[in-house]
């Protein structure tokens, strides 16, 4: 499979037609490998227009998703980003491409070695992941210009709200279980301010400030 041509491909039919527009963004998406991030019998779906099994009973986000999510945020090379939900550790080479500072919180211990050893091989040194309960943040990491939540929330878990920077942005998919708005959010003078992109459906966020464990 000539996987160079697979990811022209999505750029071209999923994120273009749909209004990705950042040159910056494109070009990330054109050269992180997305099947190396992928478990080898799913290979075959590494480019399709949907979310694929990465195990734990999780998924690596439909590469449009990924990409309006980093949009949105727009990021600049100076930016320090936080990312809740490793998961395959996709969305944080995204991200290292285009931020000066990756920290990246996930609640599986088997995911985020398999993502940190994949990012390894890639060479990325701008990345931290570690494993917990990223509804707390990385305090002693903080503040950050930007955070991103790759899981469904009923809310904004407040460590986080506190640990971004005025004139920050937060995107995260907001609401029940089952569906959510994916919401952009700016701390401006302190407050914060709303604005929904789109409906989505993600897997639950799980912790102290998401959902509790049965929703897992
Ligand atoms: N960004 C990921 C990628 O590029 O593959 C996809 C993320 S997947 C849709 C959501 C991830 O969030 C899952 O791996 C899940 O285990 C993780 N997660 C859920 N609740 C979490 C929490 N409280 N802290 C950290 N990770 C969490």
């Amino acid at each position: 499979m000539d996987y160079e041509i697979l990811r022209e491909r999505m750029v071209r039919e999923q994120l273009m037609p749909r209004g990705i527009k950042n040159q910056r963004v494109l070009d990330a998406f054109r050269k992180v490998e997305r099947h190396k991030f992928i478990p080898e019998n799913l290979r075959n779906s590494a480019y399709a227009d949907f979310p694929v099994p990465i195990g734990e009973g999780q998924t690596i986000s439909q590469p449009y998703i990924v990409a309006l999510m980093t949009e949105c945020l727009n990021l600049n090379g100076q930016d320090k980003v936080l990312e809740i939900g490793t998961g395959s550790g996709y969305q944080a080479a995204i991200l290292a491409e285009l931020v000066k500072e990756v920290y990246t919180i996930e609640r599986f211990e088997t995911l985020a070695k398999r993502a940190e050893a994949i990012l390894n091989e890639f060479g990325y040194t701008n990345i931290k992941i570690k494993v917990g309960d990223g509804t707390l943040g990385w305090e002693e990491a903080a503040p950050f210009n930007k955070i991103i939540i790759t899981a469904a929330s009923p809310g904004i878990p407040l460590p986080l709200t506190e640990q971004l920077k005025e004139n920050g942005k937060l995107i995260l998919p907001l609401g029940e279980s089952f569906s959510q708005v994916l919401t952009l959010v700016e701390k401006k003078k302190g407050k914060l301010e709303f604005m929904d992109i789109c409906g989505c459906v993600f897997v639950p966020l799980v912790g102290k400030h998401g959902w509790s464990n049965r929703y897992a």
